[in-house]
């Protein structure tokens, strides 16, 4: 490559994303990837049979018109777009999301518990927020917060909350008043109570879809896993032996990844890196001989006593997602290094993942089950423990001496959805064209 390329490390939406401005600035760029496939977190299953799931549900939710434009563009305009019917399943009870809202039908002397002591967080002195679960109890009060999200969050975050801070939440959880639990509490429905309202999906083959034609138009060097960076000599090994030159660098990969591929790297900043803590999502893909499975695409599971955190029903994106009178169930199973290590063969749990969605109701002994099948998302989710806003000054202080340029999720190491991955990507590379 000439001197003055970018090498775009990862092909997912921020690759994707640095890639777009690239192609519109006439930077020459390459974009590599370690797997045989693009699209990152955003790839998806295309199964023979007809079924597609996604690495775990992806759908866009942006508000962003210009993603909103670029993806809508990618397809030619053919993607679903309709509310997202969401839900909660608690003591084998589905309630509304978000459960806050939609206290109606819970046990009444829990609704009590929960009003009285959200009227008691309210009304008391504010308290300490600096970790999740002092959050949870000053917004929410005692009862829901150890009842719901305290249990929940241990499943998705895999730690306990008072492990976590709360400069992630934003919009994810809902601040209600006390007007709408009392509206909820009587069973009338409370507008606007979630990030996601409409949602659109691409029409045929998955998310991924949309990412099709950036892989057509840009120069991308699949089954390249970099396995080392000389910063000062400006080079890439990777793992098939080839040795490639860079002019700049922006890399979408893990930082717990891509640190100790870095010659000379320091010792502080490789601890650093080691304290950076995510989750993997195991994700169950199962395809079934019916289509009314559940009225709610997503549904967030409480009980701890269920392994599943969440389920999305691909089909309800778009039908083309299963074959006709077919339907779809992907189930989310929560581990992380630093805190529940994935132990054995997730294959093994799926049994357990079956019996609970017959449990819960979601597969009837009357289905077949024409699909199985498991497979590993690592790095899922960024924890935000105590560990991470220290690490993260380290690590990035480091790629920015060395001059890796770093963007999405992974790279930024926060909790970007797709089209904030994309917007991070093609932010980077403006940056990188206004010094090179
Ligand atoms: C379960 C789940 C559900 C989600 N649902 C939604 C949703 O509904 N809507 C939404 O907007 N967002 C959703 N997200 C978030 C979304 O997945 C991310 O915002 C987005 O995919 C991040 O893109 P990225 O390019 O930053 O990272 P990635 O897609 O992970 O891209 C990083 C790339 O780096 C490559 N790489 C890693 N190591 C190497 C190496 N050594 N050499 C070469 N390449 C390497 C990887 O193969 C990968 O392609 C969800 C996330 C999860 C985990």
């Amino acid at each position: 490559m000439p001197d003055k390329s970018v090498a775009v490390l990862g092909t997912g939406m921020a690759g994707f994303g640095a890639g777009h401005v690239l192609e519109a600035e006439r930077a020459p760029f390459v974009c590599y990837d370690r797997n045989p496939y693009y699209g990152g977190h955003t790839r998806s299953f295309r199964y023979d049979s007809g079924f597609v799931f996604d690495e775990g549900g992806h759908i866009s939710f942006t508000k962003d018109d210009h993603v909103r434009d670029v993806l809508a563009e990618n397809v030619d305009g053919r993607h679903e777009q309709r509310r997202l019917p969401i839900d909660n399943l608690w003591h084998g009870r589905r309630i509304a999301h978000p459960v806050q809202c939609n206290l109606h039908g819970l046990p009444s002397e829990l609704i009590v518990d929960v009003i009285s002591d959200f009227v008691a967080a309210c009304q008391s002195e504010p308290a300490p927020t600096d970790t999740y679960a002092q959050w949870l109890h000053a917004t929410y009060g005692k009862t829901f917060a150890e009842t719901f999200p305290i249990v929940y969050g241990r499943k998705y975050h895999t730690t306990t909350m008072d492990q976590l801070t709360t400069d992630w939440i934003g919009p994810r959880m809902y601040r209600p008043s006390l007007q709408d639990v009392l509206r909820g509490a009587l069973g009338k429905a409370v507008d606007g109570a979630h990030y996601v309202d409409t949602f659109r999906y691409p029409s045929v083959g998955g998310f991924m879809t949309y990412l099709e034609p950036f892989a057509q138009r840009f120069e991308l060097r699949l089954n390249h896993e970099l396995i080392g960076v000389d910063t000062r000599e400006k080079l890439l090994r990777f793992a098939n032996g080839n040795v490639e030159r860079y002019g700049a660098v922006i890399s979408s990969i893990p930082l717990p990844e891509l640190i100790p591929l870095i010659d000379g790297v320091p010792d502080d900043v490789l601890e650093a890196a080691r304290k950076l803590a995510f989750t993997t999502a195991v994700l169950f893909n199962l395809g079934i001989d019916r289509v009314d499975l559940s009225e709610t695409a997503i549904t967030y599971f409480y009980d701890e006593d269920v392994i599943v955190s969440r389920v999305n029903l691909p089909h309800m994106f778009s039908p083309n997602n299963a074959p006709p009178g077919c339907g779809t169930i992907q189930a989310e199973v929560y581990f992380s290094d630093k805190y529940k290590p994935l132990r054995g063969r997730p294959e093994d749990l799926i049994e357990r993942v079956v019996s609970d969605l017959r449990r819960c109701g979601f597969i009837r002994d009357s289905d077949s089950i024409l699909l199985e099948d498991t497979a590993i998302s690592r790095y899922a989710n960024v924890i935000f423990d105590l560990d991470r806003a220290a690490a993260l000054r380290t690590v990035h202080g480091f790629l920015d001496d060395v001059q890796i340029h770093y963007c999405g999720r992974y790279g930024n190491w926060d909790h970007a959805w797709t089209d904030q991955a994309f917007v991070s990507g093609e932010e980077t590379a403006r940056n990188v064209l206004n010094r090179i």
